[in-house]
C-alpha cells in the first residue's frame, strides 16, 4: 500500500515559504523553482500547489494547469539557456527514483552531445541557481 501524503515534505515547506527557493513562476495552482541539484544548467521543478505524493494519487484536474506551466517553463528555459532541447521527467514512488513526495515535473534544458548529470547528484552554487532563475524569469516575461 502507498504511504499517505506528508505535509512536512520539502516541497510543501517550499510552497508554504518555510524554506527558500529560486522561484521562476507562480500562479493560483502551480509554482516553478530551480532544482538545487540540477542534472543540467537551468533544471527547473514545476510543482502543483494541490497536495499529492505523485502522479498516482493526484486529482486529474491537477494535470491541465500543471502541464500548461511545464510547457511555458520548457519554452522559457530552452530560450533562456540557449538549449537545443528539453527533457521532461517525472518519478513515482521509490522504485522509480522519486525522492521528494509531492508531485513535481522536472524540466531540464539539453544541449547536443551533453549527457544528463546524475539524479540528486551535486548541489549547485546559489549564485548559479540565482543567475539561471533570473534568465528563465526574463524569458517567461517576454
Ligand atoms: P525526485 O527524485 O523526487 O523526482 O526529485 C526531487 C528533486 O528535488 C531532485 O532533483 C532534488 O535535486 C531536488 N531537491 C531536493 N531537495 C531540494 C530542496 O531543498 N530544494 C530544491 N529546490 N530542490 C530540491
Amino acid at each position: 500500500m502507498t504511504a499517505a501524503y506528508d505535509t512536512d515534505n520539502i516541497f510543501a515547506k517550499i510552497l508554504r515559504g518555510e524554506i527558500p527557493s529560486h522561484r521562476v513562476y507562480e500562479d493560483d495552482a502551480v509554482v516553478a523553482f530551480m532544482d538545487v541539484m540540477p542534472q543540467g544548467p537551468g533544471h527547473t521543478l514545476v510543482v502543483p500547489k494541490a497536495p499529492s505524493r505523485n502522479l498516482l494519487d493526484a486529482n486529474p484536474s491537477t494535470f491541465g494547469p500543471l502541464f500548461t506551466v511545464v510547457q511555458k517553463v520548457a519554452l522559457a528555459a530552452k530560450k533562456a539557456l540557449n538549449a537545443d532541447g528539453v527533457t521532461v521527467l517525472q518519478f513515482n514512488e521509490p522504485a522509480s527514483g522519486q525522492t521528494v513526495y509531492h508531485l513535481h515535473v522536472h524540466v531540464i534544458p539539453r544541449f547536443d552531445g551533453i549527457p544528463l548529470k546524475p539524479h540528486t547528484g551535486a548541489m549547485e552554487k546559489p549564485e548559479v541557481l540565482a543567475e539561471n532563475a533570473g534568465k528563465i524569469r526574463a524569458a517567461l516575461g517576454s
